[in-house]
């Protein structure tokens, strides 16, 4: 019987007890107030592990016999190290894995820590609770910024996010500081440095007003922009590795309106073999990133296992 800890880093920390790939008892947040979204942002490295680490024992409860700790991060993780994160900058650079552990074995706590990038946490998480975890998903998530995550997990750079999907000079909003990215038309931030005056949900809702108000040709302009941007974006993938199996979600998977998505991949994917594509909406929820995070450590050890089983009979 696997049992593992998963922690998952978004506005806030979020973490729980996996046995078996299902969450056991109740979660443990930081802060516990969920309305409090820039705590995390506040927080310098150091705090941030002792705060991880807390979670981790409180997670624990009187399981002494956890086998791995997986945390998800937002950002470009490898070998434990972020190598970036621009919606936590203060993490650009860290090696969590390693500072983690040595904060676990203070408190007694001698397992595997595996950091997992927050988007391919989620594919896990879907993949396992799916029953999908012998097949390959891709997985977007609309949330401050974008994310994209596949599973299973293999070595390698995808970030989704900041795929260019216009040529437009004017297109620099987002979080990275690239031109032309997804993240800068759909991520949430993005939205509100683009519309000063309005909330991302007042937006979407302005565009559906009827009889249209002032707001309604400029808001409606930007709808199309948006699911337009998502289209590039799974179009771009498909041709890259083929058609197949991708999920939305994230906490502004509601302003997705299916029909026009699939209108704007209807025009950008022509190949026939590359057709077969189907979509979902999954609606965003901590304890799919939780399993997602925990499945990863598990198949980690895994993994490390048997690289060094292979490695032996050499
Ligand atoms: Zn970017």
């Amino acid at each position: 019987m696997a049992k593992t800890i998963g922690i998952v880093l978004s506005e806030r920390i979020s973490a729980g007890l996996v046995i078996d790939n299902r969450i056991e008892g109740e979660l443990c947040c930081f802060p516990e107030d969920a309305g409090d979204e820039s705590a995390l942002v506040e927080l310098h490295t150091d705090g941030l592990v002792n705060v991880i680490s807390e979670q981790v024992l409180r997670a624990r409860r009187d399981h002494q016999d956890i086998t791995a700790i997986g945390v998800s991060v937002p950002g470009l993780i490898r070998n434990g190290v972020v190598e970036e994160a621009p919606n936590l900058p203060q993490l650009k650079g860290a090696r969590m894995g390693e500072m983690l552990t040595i904060a676990l074995r203070r408190e007694g706590i001698e397992v595997p820590v595996n950091i997992v990038n927050d988007a391919d946490g989620i594919a896990a998480g879907l993949a396992a609770t799916h029953g999908k975890l012998d097949s390959m998903i891709r997985v977007w998530t609309l949330g401050i910024g974008i994310g994209f995550g596949r599973y299973p997990f293999a070595q390698g750079v995808w970030e989704g996010g900041h795929t260019c999907v216009t040529l437009d000079d004017k297109e620099t909003f987002c979080g990275c500081g690239g031109r032309g990215h997804i993240e800068g038309i759909m991520g949430h931030r993005a939205m509100r440095l683009r519309f000063l005056d309005m909330e991302p949900d007042e937006v979407f809702a302005a565009a559906r007003q009827r009889p249209a108000g002032p707001e309604t040709e400029r808001c409606l302009k930007f709808v199309h922009l948006w699911h337009k941007a998502l289209a590039a974006g799974i179009a771009n993938s498909i041709h890259m590795s083929g058609a197949g199996k991708f999920y939305l979600t994230g906490f502004n998977v509601g302003f997705v309106e299916l029909p026009m998505l699939k209108e704007y991949l209807h025009q950008m994917i022509k190949m026939s073999p590359l057709q077969a594509y189907t979509l979902e909406i999954i609606q965003d929820s901590p304890e799919v990133r939780i399993i997602g995070a925990a499945v990863t450590a598990e198949q980690s050890i895994t993994y490390a296992r048997k690289k060094a089983i292979l490695a032996n009979a050499q």
